[in-house]
């Protein structure tokens, strides 16, 4: 028979398992299974026919997807080699990893060492993984006979047929497959524990002890893994926000809401008052509505059918009203304010929106999920002929901003769902406008293909971190629904009236999350202009107090964001504060200085650039301030 994969046509017998084939096609590396005709083949599953071939590894989700359900069943049978008799309960969600709980046992440290090393014993056996197709009765009995009435009962449940099972060492599971073809396969895994986390989030599971497999195509993968999260450890934001007095929590009067501490709040306020000038900048005009909004409003916009319980509501003089979980609602208001004319479009408006979204307390996490925050939200009302170029400015924005922060990114279009409203010729006109956008602005981009939102399509930016860590940030979308539920119109240049189009957009997405992902991101060393303290004098002793007081005062004048520390400590010792504190400019001053009227200047990186003028330091720290926005084309100041 021939094989035809990677571009190889290869000649073999037939009955040659998909691995020989694979290999006779040079393909390299972890093969964990091939592709034929969008059905998954096992590596030791013979071929009949001439076919094509793809091979899968450890790259591909499908890749990944039987690695982990092999290493979840060689989790089992360790599990039930060293705990005969305990009930062993695994529970696999596909993308999230393998979890195994032992409801009758302590997870302790041990405990998982043990089950560890039974794994690696199983893995160096290279225990196979045989499939097996049964009868229905077959399958019933050989359940029966191992003692297992959950798995007799499952199947008594299912048609009547062949039952695939799947035969690792003597632990057997109803499994569909494909596996790989022996446990030698897996190259490196790690159990982790996460002790106290909920279960898919669902607060009504009741706190599991349960230990987290991730399996890795190597060891060096493994590696770089257990790296990246003791790096992430590390730059965790809940720990630097209260070592950098950023933010602060108190879930027991205010879950899931954040407490601005003096230094988070001017850090945000610098990051948003930097936002509204970009925005009016760019032809944006801002708006602002109620936070309360009454309940009949929310029923017309349909999100009291379809998001009610994410929404928070109170009663004002026996009215219900809903507390607001976007902000788009009271800017269909604020468009319809007056009848408009096709000469004031697109209408722009930005809002710093604070909204509130029910989320359960299981998966409140930090900055990054919380139940109350502030988008950086935008509507673009604008005529359908005017969506391609509304797309690219705010594709624009986003490439700027993205590129200010140093964030890589990678652009993703999601198109018409399978249950979706409006024409099939307004949804071709939006998409074709993100299309044609995304191109004219020379990005490249991948298509979800059937993943738009029902209302219309979208495209959303995916931002990797310093770590590598990907996190979904902006999201751009049309909407044919709204424009149609609260009746926008135009009068256009014909005399008639016209319904727009209509654009959500958040780029950085919540403010919240933004500055959690940025603290990680920076690992707490904010770009000098956005820390809230860029430079802090420090003295050596009492005699250089006066002179350090007027320096701040003088760099404060200039604009700059100055501390001083004339506190009866080592200096060793406040450089070292300081530096913990990631101020970027740490000016020391001694008698020398205060004779030349002069700093020392170190960075927060240790290094040394001597004494400077207070001039040259103010030049030195707006020039720094100014550095990371000429690489998005903008400019610091405001003009
Ligand atoms: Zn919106």
């Amino acid at each position: 028979m021939k094989i035809l994969c990677n571009d190889q046509r290869v000649e073999l017998p037939a009955e040659s398992t998909v691995l020989d084939c694979l290999r006779a096609a040079g393909a390299e590396g972890a093969v964990l299974a091939a592709m034929r005709g969008g059905q998954v083949l096992a590596l030791n599953e013979p071929l009949r026919d001439s076919c094509t071939l793809t091979p899968i590894t450890m790259d591909d989700e499908e890749g990944r997807r039987i690695y982990e359900r092999s290493l979840r069943m060689i989790m089992l049978l360790a599990a039930r080699r060293l705990f005969p008799g305990e009930q062993v309960r695994i529970e696999y969600s596909a993308g999230q990893g393998v979890f195994v709980r032992l409801p009758g046992l302590t997870l302790s440290p041990e405990l998982v060492a043990q089950l560890e090393a039974e794994m690696q014993r199983i893995i160096d056996a290279a225990v196979p993984f045989e499939r097996m197709d049964i009868s229905k009765a077959d399958a019933v009995k050989l359940f029966n006979d191992m003692g297992e009435p959950y798995k007799v009962e499952l199947i008594e449940g299912l048609e009547d047929g062949t039952i695939t099972l799947y035969r690792n060492g003597d632990f057997v599971d109803l499994c569909r497959g494909p596996h790989i073809p022996n446990a030698g396969f897996v190259k490196a895994f790690k159990l982790l524990s996460v002790a106290g986390a909920y279960w898919r989030g669902d607060e009504k599971n009741r706190m599991l002890s349960r230990i987290y497999a991730t399996a890795f195509a190597d060891a060096k993968d493994l590696k770089e893994y257990l790296n990246r999260i003791e790096e992430a450890k590390r730059r965790d934001h809940r720990k630097l926000g209260k070592e950098l007095d950023l933010f602060a929590f108190h879930e027991d009067v205010a879950a899931g809401m954040v407490f601005w501490l003096p230094k988070g709040m001017l850090l945000r306020t610098i990051l948003e008052d930097f936002l509204r000038r970009e925005h009016i900048k760019r032809g944006y005009q801002l708006v602002q509505g109620p936070q309360v909004l009454r309940r009949e409003l929310w029923e017309q916009s349909g999100h009291y059918a379809n998001y009610r319980e994410n929404m928070y509501f109170t009663e004002i003089e026996g009215d219900v009203h809903g507390i607001k979980p976007m902000n788009c609602v009271s800017h269909m208001l604020i468009y319809n304010a007056h009848l408009r004319s096709y000469r004031e479009l697109p209408q722009r408006y930005f809002e710093l929106g604070v909204v509130h979204r029910h989320e359960k307390s299981g998966v409140l996490h930090g900055l990054l999920r919380v139940r109350q925050f502030t988008q950086d939200d935008a509507h673009i009302i604008c005529a359908p002929e005017q969506l391609e170029d509304e797309i690219i400015g705010v594709i624009a924005l986003v490439r700027d901003l993205m590129a200010l922060f140093g964030f890589q990114y990678r652009v993703v279009i999601s198109t018409k769902p399978a249950k979706a409203i409006g024409s099939d010729e307004a949804w071709e006109l939006a998409t074709n406008a993100l299309i044609k956008a995304v191109e004219r602005a020379n990005l490249s981009y991948t298509i979800n293909a059937g993943d738009g939102a029902f209302y219309g399509p979208k495209i959303d930016v995916k931002v990797t971190d310093a770590i590598g860590r990907e996190w979904q940030l902006s999201t751009i979308q049309c909407d044919f629904t709204l424009p149609e539920r609260f009746e926008l119109e135009y009068v256009g240049q014909d005399g008639e009236r016209h319904r727009p189009v209509m654009v959500h957009r958040a780029i950085l997405g919540s403010l919240e999350r933004f500055i959690g992902v940025l603290t990680e991101h920076y690992a707490g060393a904010f770009p000098t202009w956005l820390a809230p303290v860029q430079a802090k004098i420090l003295t050596v002793t009492d005699a250089q107090n006066a002179f350090a007081e007027e320096a701040c005062e003088a760099l404060m004048k200039q604009g700059i964001r100055a501390e001083v520390d004339t506190r009866n400590e080592k200096l060793g010792f406040k450089v070292r504060e300081a530096q913990l504190a990631k101020i970027p400019y740490i000016l020391v001053v001694g008698d020398k200085e205060v004779e030349a009227r002069s700093v020392n200047v170190r960075l927060r990186t240790g290094e040394n650039l001597g004494v400077k003028s207070l001039d040259e330091v103010a030049a030195l720290v707006q020039e720094d301030c100014a550095e990371p926005f000429k690489r998005g084309g903008m400019s610091y100041r405001f003009s």
